[in-house]
């Protein structure tokens, strides 16, 4: 049975850039709905037992048709808010390490370059979806994409270490339509350590 994942932060701790209401609603409801979707999926179809979250993602298309989608949507997106959590901290204005300062550099130009670049990347997202950094499994390169609705880039051979969820849940209640405001207070409590911490295992 897959749970809810503790969350390493106080939501109370993360204003102003993400309100404690908001929180609640995308932790509570949102993400506890995505869980509670997915076992009743587990429980019914023999075939997805004993399964990882990423086993069910990375081969959601060997399912019959009628599973496919379900599973992607409810395995995705439990997958995609774990890791959002994650990448979430309440320790405000980390800043990378002086080694990861180097790889954003070797890969992005500077660490500003890379914060532009997933900004744009969230704020061009047409619709639901994610901004993500992820490690190229082959390459071992840092690549920064968007996906729709529950799409992960486990489905393109890359390890995701961190995202931004710019689902309108994620951000409407404080923000209404200014997906771009959210985007940029994003930084003040993203979690750099564990961002680090994931990119060292994935290589
Ligand atoms: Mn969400």
């Amino acid at each position: 049975m897959f749970t809810l994942p503790k969350l390493n932060f106080n939501p109370e701790n993360l204003e102003p850039a993400i309100s404690a209401a908001t929180i609640s609603f995308h932790y509570g409801k949102h993400h506890q709905t995505y869980v509670n979707k997915l076992n009743e999926l587990v429980e019914a179809n023999i075939e997805l037992q004993n399964k990882t979250l990423v086993q069910l993602i990375q081969n959601y298309k060997q399912l019959p048709a009628p599973l496919q989608s379900a599973v992607l949507n409810n395995a995705g997106q439990v997958y995609n808010h774990n890791l959002y959590w994650e990448s979430i901290t309440d320790e405000k204005n980390q800043t990378p390490s002086n080694s990861f300062i180097e790889i954003l550099i070797q890969n992005f130009g500077s660490v500003e370059e890379f914060k532009l670049l997933i900004e744009a990347t969230g704020l061009t997202q047409f619709g639901s979806g994610w901004a993500w950094l992820s490690v190229d499994n082959e390459t071992k390169k840092l690549v920064i994409s968007k996906t729709s609705n529950a799409e992960s880039p486990l489905l393109y051979n890359q390890t995701p270490i961190f995202t931004i969820d710019v689902w309108e849940h994620a951000y409407y209640l404080g923000y209404q339509n200014r997906r771009a405001d959210y985007l940029k207070d994003m930084w003040s409590i993203v979690n750099w350590s564990e961002i680090e911490r994931k990119y060292t295992e994935s290589i």
